[in-house]
């Protein structure tokens, strides 16, 4: 199989958040079928749904070129997120480690496990700010992922982190 562009977004509100992506951009590559081509800024976000008052997030959008095919990739996502210590009380609650896939290539995918484009992406800023800083000319389902971005909802909610 000839290797796929995909892109992978990565957000954590507990714990070292910071230095928990880093470690997971690095684990995702950390594989034989995995390279990575792209990592964006990071993102200090509000929360989008789930409980009230659960902290910020920081996230970022990473591409990679991948020979694993969808369900292998979203295997070794769930591999990383279970090397955090990710678990899921709440939906939408707070989490060490969220891995999603949001594109596959431009492959459509729609089962039991695996919706991909990932579903919610295109109206989440929180994902598609991070991926448009780090690609300007992306594009989702042939839309501008940075036009996606400045129409969606929850954009006031998301600022570069430059550390703390
Ligand atoms: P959201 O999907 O709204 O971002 P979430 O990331 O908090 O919510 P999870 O608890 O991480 O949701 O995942 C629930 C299930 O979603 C997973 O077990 C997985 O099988 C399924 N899923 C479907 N499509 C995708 C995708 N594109 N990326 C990651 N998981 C997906
Ligand atoms: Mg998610
Ligand atoms: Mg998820």
């Amino acid at each position: 199989m000839s290797p796929v562009r995909a892109v992978l977004a990565l957000g954590s509100n507990l714990g070292e958040s910071r230095s928990t992506l880093a470690d997971a951009v690095a684990a995702l590559a950390d594989h034989p079928g995995m390279k990575l081509v792209g990592v964006s800024p990071v993102a200090r976000t509000r929360p989008v749904g789930g409980p009230e008052n659960q902290p910020d997030y920081l996230n970022l959008v990473a591409e990679f070129e991948t020979s694993l095919d969808p369900h292998a990739l979203l295997d070794h996502c769930h591999d990383i997120e279970n090397r955090h210590h990710r678990t899921r009380e709440v939906r939408w609650g707070p989490r060490t480690l969220d891995v999603d896939i949001i594109t596959y290539g431009t492959v459509h995918i729609d089962d039991e496990d695996l919706t991909v484009p990932h579903p919610r992406a295109a109206g989440r800023a929180f994902v598609l700010q991070p991926w448009a800083w780090m690609d300007p000319d992306a594009m989702l389902d042939g839309v501008p992922v940075a036009e996606l971005a400045a129409r969606a909802p929850d954009l006031s909610g998301v600022e570069l982190f430059e550390g703390e």
